[in-house]
């Protein structure tokens, strides 16, 4: 089955509200593949999601970067996933490094979130990946197999799902995979999807890859056969991001 190509925007707890409308306005402005060809889809913060999302041009679509793990109720602070889903919000990352990290989200409760966000109608980009030290010790794909069998075990349906392969030593560094090195991991994983859940879903669902994509580098990495697009950081809130839109052609 085809799998459409797919690059994500994440900008992190980044962007005033000016800030915020230039990228926009660049957005919107640039030239890149028809929607048949690339899915788009940018994650701000909270706060400017009904903003980003009533201002963007109408093929490209939103996603939050977190939600709450259950239904909404006494739990301050947090955003549930039926409040995006009331905004007409329709993805959620889930899962990042840096709130595993951070914020000690473990990897059950990540399957968590993932099966109550889409008991709640959005689509999830579900996001693992490996430490530096766990990938000099050979552990890589221990890890991302760990991290994708505690959403697996909870999921029957994965065609609203999109796995994001985000080795945590590439984000944010600078340091990139090699095509080479991210290929391999995404070949592991879609055989750990064939063998663990079903040759159909490791053939239709989309792994894309995070850390360091910019302008410069989107190009061969998308060539790739087990590429199947990217998640953005830094570079998503550069003009370069509809560079890194225009490879999937
Ligand atoms: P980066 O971040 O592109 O700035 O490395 C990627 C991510 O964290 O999703």
């Amino acid at each position: 089955m085809a799998r459409k190509f797919f690059v994500g925007g994440n900008w992190k707890c980044n962007g005033t509200s000016e800030e915020v409308k230039k990228i926009v306005s660049v957005l919107n402005g640039g030239q890149v593949p028809s929607p048949d060809v690339v899915e788009v889809v940018v994650s701000p913060p909270f706060v400017f999601l009904p903003e980003v999302k009533n201002s963007l041009r109408p093929e490209f679509h939103v996603a939050a970067q977190n939600c709450w793990v259950k239904k909404g109720g006494a739990y301050t602070g947090e955003v549930s996933a039926e409040m995006l889903h009331n905004l007409g919000i329709p993805w959620v990352i889930l899962g990042h490094s840096e709130r595993r990290a951070i914020l000690g989200e473990t990897n059950e409760f990540v399957g968590e979130k993932v099966v109550y966000a889409l008991s709640q109608g959005l689509k999830v980009i579900a996001c693992v990946g490996e430490t530096l030290e766990q990938r000099e010790s050979g552990s890589t794909m221990e890890v991302v197999a760990a991290q994708t069998k505690a959403i697996a075990e909870k999921i029957k349906d994965w065609s609203n799902v999109v796995i994001a392969y985000e080795p945590v030593w590439a984000i944010g560094t600078g340091k990139v995979a090699s095509p080479a090195q991210a290929q391999e991991v995404h070949n592991e994983l879609r055989k750990w999807l064939a063998a663990n859940v079903s040759p159909e879903v490791a053939a239709s669902t989309r792994i894309i890859y995070g850390g360091s994509v910019n302008g410069a580098n989107c190009k061969e990495l998308a060539g790739q056969p087990d590429i199947d697009g990217f998640l953005v950081g830094g570079a998503s809130l550069k003009p370069e991001f509809i560079d890194i839109i225009k490879s999937a052609e």
